[in-house]
């Protein structure tokens, strides 16, 4: 048996392009519109691009506590190569929003290089970036002179203990002066992603943590702070 997944296909207005054509897709309505389009004809609009495979935590359903094999610098997207890719899905698929992610972005020693060039080339588009916050309490108004528009927090849990367990590392701290950073900064709203795991940080889980952490912080009513939990699989930030 084969299951053929739905992923988008490039593809131009009058319906031809790589993939299956419109007339062997049963169902398909013809006249698709251009870019990417999945077999239903749902148009993909965002595009996510991972900028490296390397991370400074270790998180216990991400990856073992030695790390992984990295990827060499050869097979990992330079800072040209990540613009040219993202001027063609713009300029050619219909992207309307870019969001970079990881691993963790902010170990990339070219990442405030990689956002203005892009924010050079795209001066309207609406650029995220996916982070675990270490490190970002300095880096988060570079982030945004250099044109970054939002942040996205992976934050599985506000108490210390379970946080280094579930990450391997001590960081709690790190992580919400990141946040603040990031709110000061502009990077507004600031949405906190969290994968809820039973029995190791669920008690956790909206209303309780993330009500009483905003309420203490006074950004439930500033809209600083949305939370997004999910209890999907765990990926990468
Ligand atoms: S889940 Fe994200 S923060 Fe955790 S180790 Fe993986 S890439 Fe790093």
């Amino acid at each position: 048996m084969s299951v053929q997944l739905g992923m988008p296909q490039p593809r131009a207005e009058d319906g031809s392009g790589a993939g299956t054509s419109a007339a062997q897709v049963p169902g398909r309505p013809a006249g698709m519109p251009a870019g990417l389009v999945d077999r239903y004809g749902r148009r993909a609009t965002d595009m996510r691009l991972s900028l490296t495979d390397k991370c400074n935590l270790r998180c216990t359903y991400c990856m073992p506590a030695e790390g992984l094999e990295w990827l060499s610098k050869q097979a990992v997207m330079s800072a040209e190569e990540i613009v040219r890719i993202v001027r063609i899905g713009v300029d050619m698929l219909g992207v309307r929003e870019l969001r970079l992610t990881g691993g963790e972005p902010l170990v990339r020693a070219d990442l405030m290089d990689i956002i203005s060039a892009l924010r050079h080339a795209h001066p309207d588009l609406p650029i995220s970036m996916t982070t675990n916050a270490v490190g970002l309490d300095k880096k988060a108004a570079g982030l945004k002179a250099a044109g970054l528009s939002r942040i996205n927090v992976s934050l599985d849990s506000l108490h210390e203990e379970t946080f280094t367990q579930l990450t391997r590392r001590p960081f709690l701290n790190k992580v919400l002066a990141g946040v603040d950073a990031a709110w000061a900064a502009g990077l507004g709203p600031v949405k906190l992603n969290a994968v809820l795991m039973r029995g190791i940080n669920d008690v956790e889980s909206p209303p309780c943590w993330l009500g009483r952490w905003t309420a203490a912080t006074s950004c439930a009513s500033s809209s600083r702070c949305r939370s997004t939990p999910t209890t999907a699989g765990p990926a990468g930030t």
